[in-house]
C-alpha cells in the first residue's frame, strides 16, 4: 500500500515508520533482521532503507603512490526492501537518488521495484562524494531531485525513455520528497528552498519526509510556510535522538541542522553517553507527544541500527 494511503486510512490516529541503512559491505541481512524484529512491535506501515551512493578512496599501492578507487560501502537497498516486504508483510520504501545513476540506470531500478512489488520512493539527490565538494551528477543522470519524480511520475503514466514503447504499462509508485525545516544547506535561503520544495510536489511527488530536527517550532513553522505556498502533501517529521556528547559536533557538521540551547546544556552537564542517552530519549519522547498532538501524519526515526533506543522511545508514545 502507498505511505499516502496509510496515512489516510490512519484518520489522524499516531503512525511510526523507520528508516534503517544496509549493512557495511561484507554485514549480515541478520544484523537488519534483529533490528525489524523488535521495531515490528510498534507495527510500523513502512519501513525506509537508505541508498549509499559509492565514495571514492585512496589505497596506497606498493609502488608508494595512491591509487583512487570508487567502492559502495552499503550497496543492497533493493534485496533488503525485498526481504523487509517478504518477512514481515509490510511496505518498504527504498530510497532512489540522482547521483551516481544515468536516467536509463534509473528507469531500470524502478522496473526491477515495481515487478517486486514496491509501490513506494523517496526520491532524493543524494549529497556531494567527498572528494568532489559539490554534488556532481552523472552524464545523462539527474542534477535534482525534481528530475527524478519527473521521471518516476512519466513511468507512472506509462512513458518510459525509449520512445519506441508504446502503450508501456504504467508504474503506479508513491513519490515521498525531501524537506529541510531549517533550510537546505546549499540554498540562498529558506523561501528560494521552499520555493525548489513546491516544484517537486507541483512534479507530482506526494508527501514530504523532514530532516531531523530537535526544535519543534522549526517544523510548525515550515509545515505553516509550506501551506501557506499551496503545499498540501502530508509533511512527516523525521527525528533522531541525540545519544552521545561527541554528535554534538558530528550531526551539525553531517547535516547542517542545530540543536536547541536547553539540549546543549543539558548534554553538556551529562556525566557519561549513558547520561546523554537518557536525556536524548526524554527529548525524543517529548517532541514526539508534541508532534503527535500537533496532528504530524507519521513519526519517522532514523534508527541508524540503534534499535535499544527507538524502543525506548516507541514504547513511550506509542
Ligand atoms: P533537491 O531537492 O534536488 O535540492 C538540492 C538543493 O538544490 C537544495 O538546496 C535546493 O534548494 C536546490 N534546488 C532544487 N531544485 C533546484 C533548481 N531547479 N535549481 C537550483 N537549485 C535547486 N542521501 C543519500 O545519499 N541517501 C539517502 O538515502 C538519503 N536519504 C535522505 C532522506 C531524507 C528524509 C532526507 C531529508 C535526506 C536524505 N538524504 C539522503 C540526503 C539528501 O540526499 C541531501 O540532503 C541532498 O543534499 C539533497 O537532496 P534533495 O532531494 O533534498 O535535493
Amino acid at each position: 500500500m502507498k505511505v499516502t494511503e496509510y496515512i489516510k486510512n490512519a484518520e489522524g490516529n499516531p503512525l511510526v515508520s523507520f528508516e534503517i541503512l544496509p549493512p557495511l559491505k561484507g554485514g549480515s541481512m541478520k544484523n537488519i533482521f534483529k533490528v525489524l524484529d523488535r521495531l515490528m512491535e510498534f507495527n510500523p506501515p513502512f519501513i525506509d532503507v537508505t541508498y549509499h551512493r559509492e565514495e571514492y578512496i585512496y589505497k596506497k599501492r606498493s609502488s608508494g603512490y595512491y591509487e583512487k578507487t570508487a567502492i559502495r560501502k552499503r550497496p543492497g537497498t533493493v534485496g533488503i526492501c525485498a526481504a523487509i516486504m517478504n518477512k514481515y508483510g509490510v511496505d518498504a520504501v527504498p530510497h532512489l537518488i540522482c547521483g551516481g545513476f544515468t536516467k536509463e540506470e534509473t528507469e531500470n531500478a524502478l522496473i526491477d521495484l515495481n515487478f517486486l512489488g514496491v509501490t513506494n520512493v523517496l526520491a532524493i539527490r543524494g549529497d556531494a562524494r567527498k572528494f568532489d565538494g559539490r554534488f556532481i551528477p552523472e552524464k545523462d543522470g539527474h542534477h535534482y531531485a525534481i528530475d527524478l519524480v519527473k521521471q518516476i511520475k512519466g513511468m507512472n503514466s506509462g512513458t518510459y525513455l525509449d520512445t519506441n514503447i508504446v502503450n508501456g504499462l504504467g508504474t503506479d509508485f508513491c513519490i515521498g520528497v525531501a524537506g529541510y525545516p531549517e533550510k537546505h544547506f546549499e540554498a540562498p535561503n529558506p523561501k528560494i528552498d521552499l520555493k525548489y520544495l513546491k516544484a517537486k510536489i507541483d512534479a507530482g511527488a506526494d508527501y514530504i519526509v523532514t530532516q531531523m530536527f530537535w526544535d519543534n517550532k522549526r517544523y510548525l513553522q515550515f509545515v505553516k510556510d509550506c501551506h501557506d505556498i499551496g503545499i498540501n502533501v502530508p509533511i512527516i517529521p523525521g527525528l533522531k535522538p541525540i545519544t552521545k556528547k561527541r554528535q554534538l559536533g558530528s550531526i551539525p557538521r553531517i547535516f547542517h541542522v542545530n540543536f536547541p540551547e536547553d539540549l546543549v546544556d543539558a548534554v553538556h552537564k551529562a556525566k557519561n553517553d549513558e547520561a546523554v542517552r537518557q536525556i536524548g530519549i526524554e527529548w525524543c519522547v517529548a517532541q514526539s507527544k508534541e508532534l503527535q498532538a500537533a496532528g504530524a501524519p507519521v513519526l519517522h526515526y532514523y534508527t541508524m541500527g540503534d534499535v535499544d533506543t527507538f524502543v525506548d522511545i516507541a514504547s513511550q508514545v506509542m
